[in-house]
């Protein structure tokens, strides 16, 4: 990627001034996996960079090495033009690289003065330095506009108040180059939005920011440039402004994929799912659902929409006998016992509700047990898996196959065990399972959580399918762009309420992220 200014007989120069970091030929295995073959980036001084891939393509990898985590078993790093070793994170940080982590690191149970100063100061000199630390903390948060009270104890914050401390911490280590891997995973859109003011108020500064993800509006949001990772291979480093999400999701596949959902409208029929003043009440006492009333119909999909941990998964055990409520909950027009015995998510099941829980590992396959067993798991009473005296394993291994098939499960074994496929493909085992029973109503968590978008593209395509056979759908997501791309209407659940109901072609998610903010109607 050399500039386009250069002669055609100069080399890449080391001490190229508009470059803050150059990686060359950089590699790395982990006993079989090759997670970085022969990559090579180079990033612009002021730029936010992208480097986008799907789960294990090896951006996590890269950037730990760039962190001194991992060493690479070869390749150089170039800092400012200038060849650097980065054998540890002491040495990351002098080389003014800052690293904001998937999941935090902070000290739970300190301030945040005392986390930001942790480390960057030695044990003896702590105290004296505080008082210095204090204003320079203050004076980073201004100058950033990231608010924070310094002697707030980080396990009060939020999660985007604790990524904010990572930030100034990676700043007060006067870091240049500023990497967040996944940063938005854990944020409300509000939080991800205030998160994108920040990162674009550090590049408007001179700092340069990498930012890794595996969302394409994210990439087209905010960065400059972006690299595109696939099997640990850089497939393409392109400007922004001249690719399109399209383009992108092509480079991170390895083939063209439908990014809309493509659906016709619904057309809804009868009736299957009334909820009516439904409540549930946590273990801890806590109310987790406060009255929620729903109405879902045939041929329909239902879009609940939310920031994880406002009652959606409540809802989703309660209709699927998991959990017990009060209130009322009628399928088909007859009611359905809430009181939540053991028996309870087998009568469900009886009664044509499907179940595709939102933590599949815990919840929807038994991790040790093989793929056949699984795919039979909740429905062993089917007469084709023969009698309850006598199961027919032999007909279970050859409905496995032909579900794996139908499903594009791979690798299509069914002796594999559950815990060796990939999530993506965990997941269409689940699917495979619940949509194959023809029910009248499907319930189905976080369906692509940890799932590549090849596979999310056949996810989708076959919930839609289920939709257009005339059966109902509630689909739970707090990925509001699957919401917003598989919905009929969506409802919002903030608290363990209803906070609105729209119609995806009238609404948009600035409107949705204020409702799951807890924003009335009328405010947002
Ligand atoms: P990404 O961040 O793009 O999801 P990673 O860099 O985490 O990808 O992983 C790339 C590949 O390397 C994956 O196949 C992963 O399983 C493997 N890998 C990552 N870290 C390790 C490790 N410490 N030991 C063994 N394999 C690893
Ligand atoms: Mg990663």
């Amino acid at each position: 990627m050399t500039s386009a200014s250069l002669g055609p007989s100069h080399t890449p120069a080391l001490g190229d001034e508009g470059l803050a970091l150059e990686l060359r030929g950089i590699s790395k295995a982990f006993g079989p996996v090759q997670a970085n073959k022969d990559i090579s980036i180079q990033v612009r001084r002021g730029t936010i960079h992208g480097i986008i891939g799907e789960n294990g393509a090896g951006k996590s990898t890269l950037m730990s090495i760039l962190y001194g985590f991992y060493k690479a078993d070869a390749g150089e790093i170039y800092i400012g033009g200038r060849r650097t070793e980065i054998p540890d994170s002491q040495t990351a940080i002098a080389s003014g690289i800052g690293m904001v982590f998937q999941h935090f690191k902070l000290v739970p149970n300190f301030t945040v003065l005392e986390n930001v100063v942790l480390g960057a100061e030695d044990g003896a000199m702590l105290r004296p330095s505080l008082a210095k630390a204090r204003k320079l903390l203050t004076d980073l948060a201004h100058e950033y506009e990231m608010d924070v009270d310094p002697d707030a104890v980080v396990e009060d914050l939020s999660v985007g108040l604790q990524q904010r401390v990572e930030i100034l911490k990676a700043l007060y280590r006067e870091a240049d180059i500023l990497i967040l891997d996944e940063p938005t995973g854990v944020l409300t859109p509000a939080e991800a939005d205030h998160l994108f003011r920040i990162l674009r108020g550090l590049r408007d500064q001179g700092k340069t920011i990498i930012l890794i993800t595996h969302k394409l509006r994210e990439i087209m949001e905010i960065t400059d440039s972006v690299s595109v990772m696939r099997r640990g291979e850089m497939t393409a480093t392109v400007q922004t402004a001249k690719t399109s999400p399209e383009q992108l999701a092509e480079l991170m596949v390895g083939r063209k994929v439908l990014l809309r959902v493509d659906k016709a409208p619904a057309t809804p029929g009868d009736t299957v799912l009334e909820v009516r003043n439904l409540q549930v009440v946590n273990s801890q006492g806590v109310e987790k659902l406060r009255g929620i009333d729903l109405d879902l119909r045939a041929g329909e999909i239902l879009g609940i929409a939310g920031v994880a941990g406002n009652g959606q998964s409540e809802l989703l055990q309660v209709l699927g006998g998991y959990a017990s409520g009060t209130g009322s909950i009628r399928i088909k027009g007859q009611e359905i016992d809430l009181t939540g015995t053991a028996s309870d998510a087998r009568t469900r099941r009886a009664r044509g509700i499907a179940h595709v829980p939102e933590d599949r590992q815990r919840e929807g396959l038994i991790m040790d047990f093989h793929a056949w067993e699984n795919i039979a798991f909740g429905y062993h009473d089917d007469a084709r898996y023969g009698s309850a005296f006598h199961m027919d394993n032999a007909a279970m291994r050859e409905d496995c196959a032909g579900k794996m098939e139908r499903f594009d499960v791979r690798p299509p074994d069914p002796s594999l065990e559950a815990k060796n496929f990939s999530g993506g493909n965990q997941q269409k085992i689940v699917l495979a399972r619940e949509i194959e029973r023809d029910p009248d109503l499907l319930l189905i968590g976080q369906p692509t959580r940890g799932v590549d978008i090849g596979a999310i593209e056949f996810i989708h395509q076959q919930i839609v399918a289920l939709r257009d056979r005339g059966k109902a759908i509630l689909l739970v997501s707090v990925e509001l762009d699957e919401i917003m791309g598989l919905s009929d209407r969506i409802a919002v659940l903030f608290d363990g309420r209803i906070m609105g109901e729209r119609l995806p072609s009238e609404t948009d998610q600035g409107e949705l992220g204020l409702l799951m903010a807890g924003m009335s109607g009328e405010a947002a």
